[in-house]
């Protein structure tokens, strides 16, 4: 049991955040917070994931400290216990909705049936997203709003994207929903305009509980269909209704207004990166299973090793090895794999690494501008991710500290050491850093 005057303590920290910080922030960052236990030394909470830990210690530390315990002076005296994963799809659903319900809400919202939580393969790569895409499928308009998926081709956005589509229409069959490709709201649109039916489109976006949108770059350049979307947009938010946007990049790098730039970055943006080899496997070996292929692990390495940058690619291998196979009456072995592959197989001479490279891979994972990394500003989310790239351009060029330097805009080479000193040293205990570092510079290299 909590004794009442911690808990009290509890409940003020979270009355002073609320009013501190924005609904989208505190809904984002605190409500999923659960506090565990408290007593006048520790305060015990649970959050479903690093990310958030990360988040509320980089943040909001001097917080804590005024409100809870300190282990010492600046620093709070509170374990941060990550939740179980829940997988969405084993969460047992009462069985409200009939088959042939299930079938026609599919059908009506056009999700691709294999695109669910269970057949996604989680890695580093992409375990955040995922987490945060479950998150919104089991409390629609309560977790991320809006939820902002950005990364390259073929690595699994769609998917996600009509995995909490399933999800919802599984769980709450009441939830009115939308998936739609932003091609499909701009020939809604010009549909809708040119019969002169411009109302009762409004009328039906704004009555979503759920709205999910694909492949949001489309609308750049499209300013006439972009107003309309930021207003249906702006609508849904106001009423607490979720939208999740994809994008092949995030919100700061598209080419679209200002306002509907900032509201997309409102809630939470999640960047989803190429997998790793080892999840690579799995999904290779996941995708086989589901097509009855019989997949040896060493095979399913081999192709691994040679297809790296798309999913889809790996699927693709699969498809024409499991035809040839079939065809062939053969097993799948390495030898036919690189016989039937070998043309996918291009074994793209490694890029050179450039700082524009560096810098275009950081903005993207930190989610600011190239400009800004090349400027003076000294706020933190943008101090920090201008260290990374400084930290990268080290580790990764040949050149010169002076000339790495002054690709940041004049900076001076003991700035550049500084920075690199730095951050090596926070990624020998920053797991989430590791991480980012990782994946950025897999992407610089791809
Ligand atoms: P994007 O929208 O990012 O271009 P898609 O969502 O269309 O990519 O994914 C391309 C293909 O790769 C799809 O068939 C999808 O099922 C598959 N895919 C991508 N990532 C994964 C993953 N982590 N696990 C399983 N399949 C994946
Ligand atoms: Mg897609």
């Amino acid at each position: 049991m909590l004794e009442c005057k911690e808990k009290e303590c509890w409940d003020q920290f979270l009355q002073f955040i609320k009013q501190r910080c924005s609904t989208a922030e505190y809904e984002n960052w605190f409500r999923p917070i659960v506090l565990l236990s408290s007593t006048e030394e520790l305060i015990t909470v649970e959050v479903p994931n690093i990310f958030v830990r990360e988040y509320l210690l980089d943040n909001y530390k001097q917080e804590f400290c005024d409100f809870l315990p300190e282990k010492f002076p600046g620093e709070p005296a509170i374990e941060f216990v990550i939740a179980k994963k829940i997988d969405t799809d084993t969460v047992k659903v009462e069985p409200v909705i009939t088959e042939t319900d299930a079938e026609q809400a599919l059908q009506k919202l056009k999700l691709n049936k294999l695109y669910t939580f269970s057949n996604f393969i989680e890695g580093p790569s992409n375990q955040f997203v995922k987490s945060a895409a479950q998150g919104v499928a089991m409390h629609p308009g309560k977790s991320y709003n809006p939820l902002f998926i950005h990364g390259g081709v073929g690595l699994g956005k769609t998917h996600l994207l009509h995995g909490i589509g399933h999800h919802i229409i599984k769980a709450n069959k009441r939830l009115n929903i939308a998936c739609i490709t932003t091609e499909g709201f701009i020939n809604d649109l010009v549909d809708h305009l040119r019969n002169k039916t411009l109302d009762k489109m409004k009328r039906f976006y704004r009555s979503l509980d759920v709205l999910l949108v694909d492949d949001i770059q489309f609308l750049q350049n499209r300013m006439n269909f972009e107003e309309e979307f930021c207003n249906t947009f702006e609508s849904l938010i106001n009423q607490n209704k979720q939208i999740v946007i994809t994008s092949d990049k995030p919100p700061s790098q598209l080419k679209l207004s200002e306002r509907l730039i900032a509201r997309m970055e409102w809630g939470l943006v999640a960047n989803v990166a190429a997998p790793d080899l080892e999840t690579r496997v799995a999904i290779l070996q996941h995708k086989a299973e589901l097509k009855g292929l019989k997949m040896p692990h060493r095979v399913a390495f081999f192709i691994a090793e040679h297809i790296y940058n798309n999913v889809r690619q790996l699927e693709g291998a699969i498809n024409r090895l499991s035809a040839y196979c079939r065809m062939m009456h053969q097993e799948v072995t390495e030898d036919i794999a690189e016989q039937t592959l070998g043309e996918m197989f291009e074994e793209t001479p490694k890029k050179s690494v450039t700082i524009e490279g560096i810098l275009t891979s950081v903005a993207s994972m930190f989610n600011v501008k190239v400009s800004e990394l090349k400027g003076t500003s000294k706020e933190k989310k943008i101090a920090f991710p201008r260290q990374v790239a400084m930290y990268l351009a080290k580790e990764m060029m040949n050149d010169s500290l002076m000339k790495v330097a002054s690709s940041f805009g004049g900076k001076t080479h003991s700035t550049v050491i500084h920075a690199w000193k730095k951050v090596a040293k926070q990624v020998e205990t920053d797991e989430t850093l590791r991480r980012q570092i990782l994946m950025t510079k897999r992407n610089i290299e791809a």
